[in-house]
């Protein structure tokens, strides 16, 4: 049987598998039952990026709101008539917790009515197979999935199917979902599928979307990695002006979505984590009117997404102003302020910047500046013993980086005399050998051999480099502001005193110290 907490584990990133700690914890302490739902599980087992969780508990996720509050979770919205609240869990992930529910529908057009159920029953009211999976989070059937209409096996056919002939009819929010998921996906409807799209469509169920929904699919058109190829489509299905009747593919800005998606990508390729949300929708509604984009707005539920996709020229424009000011005068400083930036504005403001200025400093932020950092001499840094080791490397490593950024280090020498005070005094020789009974005694010394051991690897020059200092790992993990003159000296004053306390030992056993003054000294 696939381990499906095992996929779970690694597909999921390290704030998605923290946050479903989070809610797991917190549905449990209530007593109540908990899965993973919907489309998490689809995407965990088809390889997708996985967007957001979706969790189900049987009971009332109301209730846990204070709790997750408490926990650091932001409620983003509450949809009472449901009994399902959507969150942004730390690390900007996106989550809903539903209630375990059946639906009923009764009249077309009408919403249905909705009664609390189990886990099994609420799995019969979703949209596809491949929706319709849940994994346990219980204590004593975690990681059992539930499959009752074999989403396995159509993600492994990679088919989009209804669970029964009345979905369409019954929910035409679906017809734009199965268009959507089969835009992003490229997966085409299973036959019968289709057949049921097609008369639905023919037959206008579309006109019976509950207003909802809309608000609903419209907001997910902010998360998708291709929004212009699944809107095109919905524009293709005659689904876009369902959304909002003047929405076209004309209204979008095509170039600045296009540029988006790239420098998205760049900036996750360095490992930044932008939510891109907000700027995909600046870009999808660019040509709408004021009126417009104030309609489409209204109905989307998470208000979160509403006002940062509202505040996001301003912002920008804030943060631009700051790049043009004496805050940004020099590459060290502007770096600081990118690195403090949230990442989505320096997103957006990457593609929409209108001084050439700011542009720049961003291009640099983003390219030019990073090369630097191979500038930073990690052998002879592990060579002085500057190492991840030591309390103080991530600063030190920072102030090489932003006086190389400045231009202040511009030589080798010069950036191996700026380091030099900070290396740490070198350990201490291992005692003289002893004899019998004395020898056995000294096995505990064994350690010190080792570490001399190392060390003569090192100067040797075979020792690895510590894992480089990368400019985001710097920008993330620095606490310190750049403060790069002065710092040598009180950095010299800590260290020199061991310096010299080591110096008598030292002389105890000279041959085994790696003559490491010498071999700096040769390289320069
Ligand atoms: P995405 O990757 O876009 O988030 P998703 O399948 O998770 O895809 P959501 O809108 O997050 O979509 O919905 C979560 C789950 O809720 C779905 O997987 C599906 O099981 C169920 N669901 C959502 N909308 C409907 C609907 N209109 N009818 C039936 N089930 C639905
Ligand atoms: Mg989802």
């Amino acid at each position: 049987m696939a381990d499906y907490i095992y996929t779970m584990e690694i597909r999921l990133t390290p704030d998605q598998l923290k946050g479903v700690s989070l809610v797991q914890d917190i549905a449990r302490a209530a007593g109540m039952n908990i899965y993973l739902t919907g489309g998490a599980i689809r995407d965990i087992i088809s390889g997708f990026t996985i967007r957001d969780l979706d969790f189900t508990v049987q009971g009332n996720p109301l209730k846990l709101q204070k709790d997750l509050e408490k926990a650091g979770v932001r409620i983003s919205a509450v949809e009472e008539d449901i009994r399902m609240i959507l969150l942004l869990l730390p690390g900007n992930v996106r989550a809903e917790i539903s209630m375990a529910r059946t639906e009923i529908y009764e009249k077309t057009g009408k919403p249905p009515i909705v009664s609390a159920a189990t886990i099994h029953e609420d799995l019969r009211r979703r949209d596809f197979t491949v929706n319709a999976m849940a994994l346990s989070l219980n204590e004593g059937s975690r990681g059992l999935l539930l499959d009752p209409f074999n989403g396995v096996a159509d993600i492994e056919a990679k088919l989009i199917r209804i669970l029964h002939n009345y979905s369409f009819l019954e929910d035409p929010s679906r017809l734009i979902r199965a268009t959507r998921f089969a835009a992003r996906f490229h997966w085409p409807l299973e036959e019968r599928t289709q057949a049921r799209y097609d008369a639905a469509k023919e037959g206008k169920y579309i006109d019976h979307i509950l207003r909802g929904s809309i608000g609903h699919e419209i907001a997910q058109l902010a998360h998708e990695d291709d929004p212009l190829n699944v809107v095109k489509m919905l524009e293709k299905e005659d689904w876009l002006k369902v959304l909002h009747p003047h929405w076209s593919t004309a209204k979008i800005d095509t170039s600045g979505l296009g540029q988006l998606m790239k420098t998205r990508q760049q900036m996750v390729d360095l490992g930044y984590t932008p939510d891109a949300g907000p700027a995909v929708m600046y870009f999808l509604t660019s040509r709408l009117s004021e009126k417009d984009i104030a309609d489409l707005r209204k109905q989307i539920p998470r208000k979160d997404l509403v006002e940062a996709w509202r505040d996001i020229e301003l912002h920008a424009k804030e943060l631009a102003k700051r790049l043009m000011g004496k805050e940004a005068a020099t590459p060290s400083r502007t770096w600081q302020l990118l690195s403090d930036a949230r990442p989505e504005m320096v997103l957006f403001l990457a593609v929409t910047a209108k001084q050439q200025a700011v542009e720049q400093k961003i291009k640099n932020f983003l390219t030019k500046w990073r090369q630097v950092q191979q500038r930073i001499p990690l052998p002879e840094m592990t060579e002085l013993l500057i190492t991840p080791q030591l309390p103080e490397y991530p600063k030190i490593a920072r102030d090489v980086f932003m006086l190389l950024l400045d231009g202040k280090l511009r030589s080798r020498t010069e950036t191996l005399k700026f380091l030099k005070p900070f290396a740490p005094p070198p350990p201490p020789p291992p005692p003289p050998p002893r004899r019998g009974r004395a020898a056995k005694a000294a096995a505990g010394a064994a350690p010190a051999v080792a570490v001399v051991g190392k060390k003569a690897e090192v100067a040797k020059g075979k020792a690895k480099a510590p894992p480089a200092a990368t400019p985001s790992a710097l920008s993330l993990s620095a606490a310190a502001k750049p403060e790069a003159k002065g710092k040598p000296k009180t950095a010299k004053t800590e260290h020199h005193a061991p310096k010299q306390a080591a110096k008598p030992a030292a002389k105890a056993a000279p041959k085994k110290v790696p003559p490491k003054k010498a071999k700096s000294k040769k390289k320069r």
